[in-house]
């Protein structure tokens, strides 16, 4: 009898399995090529095209006019609406039919006026099912529409993909017609697939992959591409390899369908709305067909889009929410970028967002999900604990282009010692297939094995949506428990953590923050943006305050609940992961400072309210202080319509006070010397500005300490060339440094502007290049401890980088920067991988190098990046980087810093409340002339700061509270109020009452206890 030869070749063998699927080779007798059999024309297409972005409703009353395919149309950004009739022939009675849909663009099939299915080629989504198994009583004859956005699942970059948007793109439907599609072939083909994977993926050196090496060879021996009949017995001996087991040490992979779909990035935010409902309607399509099949899905606003636009898919959403399918995770508004919005604009991420998905679903998210971000701030762990959140999830530190994170799954332990269980995915994407790759690359890749046996894998495309599809669940559930490969759960973000937690004694910590050796250039881009947010977190800020007492002196006044809400929505998606950090194209751009102009318009109004009840609409200048200090300060005032003048005035903490002038102990005196240097005093300091408008010399008067080194000079613009490697919004790379020019050319010298005893001001200009310019004013205040320099930049450069430095008198190992409700310090030297990484940093209002009992602070009313190298304290100012904005941060730019020498520690000088002082301007309101000087609030300790004060979000009646200890000490303080308050509790950053916390209220006030960097929240009940 004849017995086939045994053959040892393991690349023939292999590679004849590869060509037994394969899409372009021998598809004239392989099996991929019966994957679809007889096709069908349509009866009609027509078509119907649009410049914006309409409902349903609108589009199918248009005018249809036949549409041919191949035919092209566009441009960029519009949207092309076909409508299809079409019939199924009777002859396939039996047959699975599909409607196959090949065309540019993202698609969307609209079905009963509903949205029903995504179609995009690029998503992997190409077919729709128009019966599984077409019956006689099935209606034949169908009309759908299809909605095609032209735009591709990133954008339209012209050339690359972050290049800036070709604004003239032209799309086509390359196919559509009806076609009988063979199940059986297509799980063939994933069971030889996931075989072929293993046999690369496991090597030469593994049993298990030459194993799956003789399955399916034997498997084209068996299987006849022409008989049907023939294919059961090739799947049976691909279930013979899938079923055989593991055991049981092996690791888990948690696979979770997701979407990461950028709330705005390469397209503007009106096309994410349509991403999410693409994207979405075709997750609900796969649930009704895989019970099991679990998607994690983020970001409320999002989700409140969804509703709005389509709320028939909204309440199918829900439907899957409470099946325990479709599940909303991370608790944020959006995905917010990890670095630059304030404290309090982090807290409110939070409750915006776990206060929608408890509203919409009765869910509190229980994890942190943020995979794509540019930085981590160390107090995120206690922002997170604080929002009932002690899980989180993230990805984007692998993408450090220095150093290896040395965990997957560890305890990240924040600035003030909360920690949360935090994992990394190690298959190091967001976006997997379900590849067998994907799940070796988590076992292999896996940072903390044998600590932790558990590892998450994010199904789906993603980034610009598309999200998962059958094929992916089709190839997970093949290898459940397959031995060789990791077991795969389809599972959720909830049984994923528990797990972790059950067995987490081996785990390692991490303590501070996680910082991202990559992408330090978006702490500078786009500074209109920046601008905005900082201004914007102040103004609301203010609001809040100024809206609370009012409520606390006039019953009648109607907190503006709504409108803040939407304001505060406005600033919480603008500070979305590719917004605020500056890397989208120039129509986000534009979106982002309208809804910043929306919040200063429509902010001015309520701020004018809330003063107008607080100042009792008299007529005398007065001024309102929303920080929890007295401040002394020079302000620009005026009386009734009379002219507007400089005076000294005190303001009391949380309060306000009539215009009271006072004079300076010291008057400010300017004197412009025969060498063309400026002096420049007050008292406390005295400068020497050059010729160039740099400092010779800033000193402190009391102790004759001066600041500038020898030979230096403060306040030193310098450019850099700025070209990175490839992610130019995004990166500045180290090599940048060598490329140094300081701004020498000097086209106004510094020349007296103005001289008072309240104030001096010397100004100068500076060529940059024949395109841009700089014109400083350099002030000086009486009894301001800091210089400040107000600046106007003209700005035309291309992939430069503007700088400014003050080199300092101070020998100090590690610098240290405001992040949200406190400070870390950073290394000035470049001992060890981990310090040169970060020559470019982030930090909040102020940055301060100290010795002992001497230090510089750098100050900054709209800044984010700095560096601090030995004795040399830097600003970042402005990048001019040209993809995918090609035109970004062009154009006239205002900012002020400003620097402060100090005896003592940066905490003794105050530092920090000059920041704020700076931050945060006296306001300006009318009072009665008899009007007496009060505060509101105080607190005993100048460690303690009183954050926020907002009217509860659950109602008239009570007033929220949030104090931070600042300096890094354990501190007992007492908050002093002036309100009616009734009583007093303890709650969470989510506005929870604490039980557990009783509020110790003495006549002096509410004693508190802080532990470093520790946040309290109270409720104040009226
Ligand atoms: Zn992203």
């Amino acid at each position: 009898m004849y017995k086939q030869p045994v053959l040892r070749n393991r690349r023939t063998l292999l590679e004849r399995a590869e060509k037994f699927i394969s899409d372009i080779y021998f598809t004239d007798c392989n099996l991929r090529g019966r994957l679809y059999g007889e096709s069908w024309p349509l009866e009609s297409i027509t078509s119907f095209l649009s410049p914006k972005r309409i409902p349903f409703a609108e589009a199918s009353q248009q005018k249809f006019l036949p549409y041919k395919l191949g035919e092209s149309f566009g441009p960029t950004w519009w949207t092309c609406w076909f409508k299809v009739t079409l019939r199924i022939p009777e002859s396939w009675r039996g047959k699975e039919v599909h409607l196959l849909w090949e065309s540019d663009g993202e698609a969307m099939v609209w079905k009963d006026e509903q949205p029903f299915q995504g179609l995009t080629k690029e998503g992997e989504k190409t077919s729709y099912i128009l019966s599984e198994c077409l019956r006689d009583e099935e209606p034949h004859s169908l009309i759908l529409y299809v909605e095609v956005a032209c735009n591709t699942l990133s954008g339209a970059g012209q050339g690359s993909m972050i290049a800036a948007p070709d604004p003239n793109r032209k799309f086509s439907v390359q196919k559509a017609e009806l076609v009988v599609f063979s199940r059986q072939v297509r799980e063939l083909l994933t069971d030889f697939e996931m075989l072929i994977d293993t046999v690369k993926e496991l090597g030469e050196g593994e049993q298990r992959g030459y194993q799956a090496l003789f399955t399916i060879n034997e498997m084209v021996n068996l299987c006849d591409p022409s008989d049907p009949g023939s294919f059961p017995k090739a799947r049976a001996r691909a279930n013979a390899f899938f079923s055989q087991r593991n055991g049981d040490s092996q690791h888990t992979v948690h696979a979770m369908g997701h979407c990461h779909i950028d709330s705005a990035w390469l397209w503007p935010y009106e096309e994410t709305i349509r991403k999410c409902g693409r994207s979405w309607v075709t997750v609900v399509r796969l649930m009704e067909k895989n019970p099991d099949f679990i998607f994690a899905c983020s970001q409320a606003q999002q989700f409140h889009w969804v509703k709005s636009w389509y709320p028939g898919l909204f309440s199918q959403i829900q439907h899957y929410v409470k099946k325990g399918q479709f599940i909303p995770v991370g608790g944020t508004w959006v995905e917010m970028d990890g670095n630059l919005p304030s404290g309090e604009s982090m807290v409110r991420q939070f409750l915006e967002g776990q206060r929608f998905f408890n509203q919409e679903f009765g869910i509190h998210c229980k994890e942190f999900w943020l995979p794509d971000t540019f930085g981590y701030s160390a107090q995120l762990p206690q922002i997170m604990r604080g929002c009932g959140i002690s899980n989180f999830l993230t990805q984007k530190l692998s993408w450090n282009l220095v150093n290896t994170f040395p965990s997957n799954t560890f305890f990240w332990e924040g600035l003030d010692g909360s920690k949360v269980l935090t994992h990394f995915p190690p298959g190091d994407s967001y976006g997997m297939q379900g590849k067998v790759n994907d799940l070796v690359k988590s076992v292999r890749n896996n940072k903390d094995k044998g600590r932790a046996n558990h590892s998450a894998m994010l199904f789906g495309h993603g980034d610009g949506g598309g999200g998962p599809t059958q094929l992916m669940i089709d190839r997970l559930q093949r290898v459940q428990d397959t031995d060789g490969l990791p077991k795969v759960q389809l599972s959720s973000p909830d049984k994923f953590f528990s797990q972790l937690w059950a067995d987490s004694a081996l785990l390692c910590t991490w303590a501070g923050e996680l910082f991202l050796e990559l992408h330090n250039g978006t702490y500078t881009t786009q500074a209109e943006i920046k601008l905005g947010n900082r201004q914007c977190e102040a103004l609301l800020h203010d609001i809040e305050i100024a809206s609370s007492l009012a409520l606390c002196r006039d019953a009648n006044f109607q907190y503006p609940v709504e409108k803040l809400q939407t304001l505060w929505r406005l600033l919480l998606l603008n500070q979305f992961h590719d917004v605020i950090p500056g890397s989208c194209i120039e129509m986000v751009v534009e979106d982002a400072l309208r809804y910043y102009e929306d919040i200063r318009r429509d902010g001015a109004g309520l701020l004018r309210d809330a003063l107008r009840v607080l100042g009792s609409k008299g007529t005398s200048a007065a001024l309102f202080n929303s920080l929890p200090w007295e401040r002394t300060e020079v302000v620009q005032t005026q009386d009734g319509a009379g002219p507007s003048r400089l005076a000294l005035v005190r303001v009391p903490s949380v309060g306000l006070a009539p215009v009271k002038e006072t004079q300076p102990v010291t008057p400010v005196s300017v004197t412009a010397q025969d060498d063309g240097t400026v002096v420049m005093e007050n008292g406390i300091l005295r400068t020497v500005v050059n010729r160039d408008g740099t400092l010779a010399s800033l000193s402190l008067v009391n102790v004759s300490r001066e600041a500038v080194p020898d030979s230096c000079h403060g306040n030193q613009f310098v450019m850099f060339d700025d070209v990175p490697l490839y992610w130019d919004a995004w990166d500045v790379m180290d090599y940048h440094l060598q490329t140094r020019k300081p701004v020498q050319d000097v086209l106004q010298p510094a020349r007296v502007l103005s001289s008072s005893e309240l104030r001096g001001v010397v100004s100068c200009s500076l060529r940059i290049s024949d395109k841009s310019t700089i014109t400083q004013e350099i002030i000086m205040d009486a009894a301001c401890p800091y210089l400040k320099f107000n600046t106007e930049v003209a700005w035309a450069e291309s992939h430069k980088f503007l700088k400014v430095e003050f080199p300092v008198r101070v020998h100090s190992l590690n610098a240290t920067y405001e992040i949200q409700f406190g400070h870390l310090q950073r290394p000035t030297h470049r001992n060890t991988s981990w310090d040169w990484a970060r020559y470019e940093v982030w930090g909040h209002k102020w940055a301060d190098l100290s010795e002992h009992n001497f230090g510089v602070a750098l100050l900054n009313d709209c800044k984010y990046g700095y560096s601090g190298y030995k004795n040399i304290m830097t600003l970042s100012l402005l990048r001019a980087p040209k993809s995918p904005d090609a035109n970004a941060d062009m154009g006239t730019h205002h900012f002020t810093y400003a620097i402060m020498p100090h005896t003592g520690s940066f905490q003794e000088a105050a530092v920090i409340q000059h920041a704020y002082n700076l931050n945060f301007p006296l306001r300006s309101v009318q009072c009665d002339t008899d009007c007496a000087p009060w505060s509101a609030f105080s607190v005993s300790s100048a460690a303690v700061i009183l954050e926020t004060v907002k009217q509860a979000e659950d109602g008239k009646g009570a007033i929220v509270a949030r104090l931070y200890e600042s300096h890094g000490s354990s501190v007992t303080a007492t908050l002093r109020t002036t309100l009616p308050i009734n009583e007093v509790c303890f709650c969470d950053l989510l506005e929870r009452r604490d039980p557990s916390r009783v509020a110790h209220v003495t006549s002096e006030g509410i004693i508190l206890h802080f532990n470093p960097f520790q946040i309290v929240s109270l409720l104040l009940i009226l």
